[in-house]
């Protein structure tokens, strides 16, 4: 007890705990179970790897929640930040502009699918959703059409918190909970294959074949379609097939209505190409981007739009009536720069690409693993799903907690790795690791996972024997999201 903070590791731990839960109220964490806690705390990062405050390395499987690109504590973004704060630390981009906004919108302009050539900076990806939804609305009602006021999402969608974002997402648990704040949306099929009651074994893209049925029937009144391009990260990795992203920008495309494609969750090379909709070849009309932009050094996301979009908002003193205070920080645009400075230096993309090929080698090896349902993958976007019973894909009772005690016991063996609803375990690796830290983070993952299922089956087996039920029917909070409804 009388160790001293300032030089006794375990006391300083202790002493930013109880700082911490006197004080710190924490996004997304069940209260009791964090106050009941001994949270982790992270003094520092090395590499793909995250450094308690007692010294304990954590190899970094979520990038930080999806946003590190090239490690931690990269030389190149650590100086870019301090050579930009020797000259600015924040200046507006209203009315006017600084070097690193010119030159980075340029760049993220040609980086982009073609036809897209305008860049809005904002610092969430919520604000870049709703900025996004506010383009689409204005650009109507500069087009004469300002009855198209309403938006169109799949199911499963996540596309931000706040509640303009949570109005477009689709995600069971937020939505039943903040349904009275919202506005109403309408949705389309989710490409969850694993879990599709649309085209049995012959993919014939169905789920995208639903948006032309809610276009029928509201098209003239939509604004815009949002969806998440390849992958849907938040409601656990969904993996759409190739041309499904196309099949929906058609649809949108034939009904006239705005495409925004939400790719904060897969863009900066997390699907492979920089950003995903170059897979399919489609060009949205609104961008959204974040996360890796700065490499996860800064928050920065933008909203970039094509010229066409752009256009509507000329003459007779148009604008967009949206900003915010901390748009376009030089601080963050700095650092962003020097990132995609480093995606040429060390060629990420096709380091990317290697990367998953190796991991998808070693996710392979979890169909060895009972209880494992579904194993899917796009790039370095990847996921476990854990079912009660294979052959029906029946989830497990959500109060084994299965899927938090895999990232729990991850965390025991060295490794931050992040679960979403229904036992799934989402893989994000940073894109810099190494061939060898794929596999040690896959190898981790593996044991966890096998030590887990095998305890849950030996709970499970002894309440049968002593005829304790274990199946109880308890209403979970994660609710259908293993299986979207899909809309009628
Ligand atoms: C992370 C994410 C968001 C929200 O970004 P925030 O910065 O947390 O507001 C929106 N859409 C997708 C697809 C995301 O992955």
């Amino acid at each position: 007890m009388a160790e001293n903070p300032a030089t006794d590791p375990t006391a300083r731990t202790e002493h930013l705990r109880k700082l911490d839960q006197d004080h710190v109220w924490h996004p997304y964490t069940p209260t009791d179970d964090y106050l009941a806690a001994k949270p982790l705390v992270i003094d520092h990062g090395e590499g793909v790897y995250l450094v308690d405050s007692e010294g304990n390395r954590y190899l970094d499987a979520g990038s930080s929640l999806g946003v590190n690109i090239h490690g931690h504590q990269r030389r190149e973004l650590n100086e870019a930040v301090v050579a930009q704060a020797a000259k600015i630390a924040h200046t507006t981009l209203y009315g006017m502009t600084h070097p690193g906004a010119a030159e980075l919108a340029e760049r993220l302009a040609k980086l982009a699918p073609e036809g897209i050539e305008k860049v809005l900076f904002l610092e969430s990806g919520s604000s870049a959703v709703e900025t996004a939804m506010k383009m689409a609305f204005s650009y109507w009602v500069f087009k004469g059409q300002p009855q198209r006021n309403k938006f169109v999402s799949m199911t499963g969608a996540f596309h931000g918190d706040t509640i303009g974002a949570l109005s477009v997402g689709q995600m069971t648990i937020l939505k039943n909970f903040y349904q009275p704040l919202l506005r109403e949306t309408s949705a389309f099929a989710q490409p969850y294959c694993y879990r599709c009651t649309l085209c049995a074994d012959n993919c014939t893209l169905a789920c995208a074949d639903t948006l032309e049925d809610v276009l029928a029937r509201e098209g003239d009144q939509v604004a815009a379609v949002l969806v998440e391009p390849r992958v849907q990260n938040v409601s656990g990795m969904v993996v759409a097939r190739d041309g499904h992203l196309a099949r929906v920008a058609e649809i949108a495309k034939k009904h006239g209505v705005l495409l925004i494609a939400d790719e904060l969750g897969t863009g900066f090379g997390r699907t492979g190409p920089m950003f995903a909709c170059e897979a399919d070849g489609v060009k949205p009309d609104i961008l959204c981007v974040g996360k890796g932009l700065t490499g996860g050094y800064m928050p920065l996301t933008a909203t970039m739009a094509t010229g066409e979009v752009f256009d509507a908002f000329r003459g007779d003193g148009k604008m967009l009536l949206s900003g915010h205070t901390f748009s376009g920080n030089p601080m963050a645009v700095a650092v962003a720069l020097a990132s995609l400075d480093l995606f040429e230096k060390d060629d990420v993309i096709n380091h990317g690409k290697q990367l998953a090929v190796v991991l998808a080698e070693e996710l392979a090896k979890f169909h060895d693993i009972p209880h494992v349902g579904d194993v899917r993958q796009c790039g370095l976007l990847a996921a476990v799903e854990l079912v009660a019973d294979e052959r029906t894909r029946e989830p497990f009772d959500w109060t084994l907690n299965v899927a938090p005690r895999i990232t729990e016991r991850c965390k025991e063996l060295g490794m931050i790795i992040h679960s979403a609803p229904s036992d799934t375990i989402v893989i994000v690796p940073p894109l810099a690791m190494t061939e060898e830290e794929v596999r040690t983070m896959a190898r981790i993952l593996h044991q966890a996972t096998s030590e887990v299922v095998a305890a849950v089956q030996a709970e499970l087996a002894a309440a049968a024997t002593t005829e304790v039920p274990v199946t109880v029917t308890v209403p979970s909070p994660a609710e259908s999201q293993a299986a979207e409804p899909t809309p009628a």
